[in-house]
């Protein structure tokens, strides 16, 4: 369905209200901003609006509700999947959404120790949350390798995970409160840092993973944990995934709730840093078919988390259960290990194309998942080279099916992806719903996965998440075509 185009008095009032800091139609301003952190679409914007504070975010939703026009929130443009694009929504060629960038909010409001919690708003970019949260002798438990770009509206919107989502859950337990603009201008002002909150539906829930479909984020209420006193970054070797899962176990019967981070890098994978990612090196002599990357920290004060693991790890290769393991004796060599599982995705990229997939199902289920789903999609598709690594501990990993090595070798895959990928993509997408799982473990759906993910979901689901979307957003005006359907935006469920 056509969404109309901003009138010019619309635009003459936002330019207004946002002045140049906030306001532009140059083609030139928006053009980096257009098209999607993987390189997949490419869209088209009326204007790039920047508000400053809230205030203004509200005064731009309010007029762009007034006209029936499409926004498409925007943090740092990090998603994996799309979602922040403004690609699809008018006839091709034609620029009818407004894209709203909230870059410019980015104050931390406050920060409480004594709440243990920070507010702070949409475009506050991780890396300077982390550093705020540092500053107040606290830490915000949610890292990922994008976390120079990604934002605090982002974040929350996409329900992100990350590396500690085994011990402190994804963005949704992180969140306290939230203040947002609804998609008819007004305010959800729900900031109050409280832990417990019983009057009836929890609105923050709907906004939190709702990838800019239900409201404009301007702000959030995030819970802060101790501050780190050391921690312990191990590179471990080992031969079965299924062992993997029982280090885990071992690992928090020894340490308990030390436990952080849990991340599977296979061989291949290994290998691909090594060769793409300038000053990697392997960390362990020999090369073994699966390496784990565990974290383990200590709260300050207590007795120093390496030489608790040291001893677990020790036990761990006496078992049987792991070939060979190292930790690190600094910093810099934590950050080196770090390296290698974060310079993955990128290592992959250079080496060639791939489909990829954020796929979840039981933590116990996965490598016996990772290995039937290996097979089913070679004997499917001849010569692609499917790779799964990441938050194994979390039941999560990124089931990436590369293109097949050879041929001339000169287009690095892309005639392959380009007839392949979406056959691909339904497939693997298929075989984890069989296997009960989900589709989308922690990047969303967007504007990438939204095919599969009408065509797998529930209809029991599918139904009750239009109702609510119709509810809040009868004109569909925010985030058009990313995670339902464009064509829904006037229908009835
Ligand atoms: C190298 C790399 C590694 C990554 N690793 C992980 C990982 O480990 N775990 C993980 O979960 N994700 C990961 N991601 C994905 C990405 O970083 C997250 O999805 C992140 O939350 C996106 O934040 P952003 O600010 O860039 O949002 P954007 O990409 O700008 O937007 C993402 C979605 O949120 C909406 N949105 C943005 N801001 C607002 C707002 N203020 N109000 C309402 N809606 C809004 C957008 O419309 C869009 O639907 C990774 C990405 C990269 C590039």
């Amino acid at each position: 369905m056509r969404y109309p185009s901003p009138s010019p008095g619309l635009l003459a009032r936002l330019a207004a209200r946002l002045g140049r800091a906030g306001f532009s139609s140059d083609p030139a301003d928006l053009a980096p901003w257009l098209t999607d952190w993987r390189r997949r679409l490419t869209g088209a914007a009326a204007a790039l609006v920047s508000p400053a504070d809230a205030e203004e975010a509200a005064f731009v939703v309010a007029a762009a509700a007034a006209e029936g026009v499409a926004i498409v929130p925007q943090g740092g443009n990090s998603s994996m999947v799309a979602g922040a694009t403004p690609a699809g929504i008018g006839e091709p060629g034609e620029a009818c959404a407004l894209l709203v960038s909230m870059r410019r909010m980015r104050q931390i409001r406050s920060v409480s120790a004594a709440d243990n919690a920070v507010v702070a708003e949409a475009g506050v970019v991780l890396a300077d949350l982390h550093d705020a949260a540092a500053a107040a002798g606290r830490r915000f438990p949610l890292s990922l390798a994008a976390k120079g770009n990604a934002t605090v509206g982002g974040l929350v919107s996409t329900n992100a995970g990350g590396t500690q989502v085994l011990r402190f859950g994804p963005m949704r337990s992180l969140v306290l409160g939230l203040e947002a603009v609804l998609p008819d201008g007004s305010m959800l002002r729900g900031l109050a840092p409280l832990r417990k909150d019983n009057r009836g539906y929890d609105l923050k829930q709907l906004l939190i993973g709702g990838e800019g479909t239900l409201g404009l984020v301007t702000a959030a209420t995030l819970r802060l944990v101790p501050a780190i006193g050391e921690r312990a970054v191990a590179w471990i070797g080992l031969r079965s995934a299924e062992q993997a899962l029982t280090l885990l176990r071992l690992l928090e019967d020894r340490l308990g709730e030390s436990v952080e981070s849990f991340e599977l890098v296979p061989a291949e994978g290994l290998a691909l840093v090594l060769r793409h990612i300038p000053g990697t090196r392997a960390p362990l002599a020999d090369s073994w078919e699966w390496n784990l990357l565990v974290e383990a920290v200590s709260p300050r004060g207590a007795e120093a988390i390496a030489g608790r693991l040291g001893p677990v790890l020790g036990e761990a290769i006496e078992r049987g259960l792991i070939g060979d393991a190292t930790i690190a004796a600094s910093e810099s060599q934590a950050d080196s290990l770090w390296t290698l599982r974060e310079s993955l995705s990128e290592a992959e990229a250079r080496d060639g194309m791939a489909a990829k997939h954020d796929i979840a199902v039981p933590v116990a289920d996965m490598p016996g998942f990772m290995a039937r789903a290996a097979a089913a999609v070679a004997e499917r598709f001849p010569g692609a080279r499917p790779i799964a690594f990441g938050h194994l501990g979390d039941g999560n990993v990124h089931f990436n099916v590369r293109a097949p090595a050879g041929g001339d070798g000169s287009d690095g895959g892309r005639a392959w992806f380009a007839a392949t990928a979406t056959e691909v993509s339904r497939f693997v997408h298929g075989l984890v719903t069989e296997a009960g799982g989900s589709m989308s473990a922690e990047h969303g759906i967007g504007r990438l996965k939204r095919a599969d993910f009408l065509q797998l979901v529930d209809p029991a689901r599918r139904a009750a998440m239009l109702a609510i979307k119709h509810a809040l957003d009868p004109a569909g005006i925010m985030n058009p075509g990313a995670l339902l359907p464009l064509a829904d935006r006037r229908a009835r469920p």
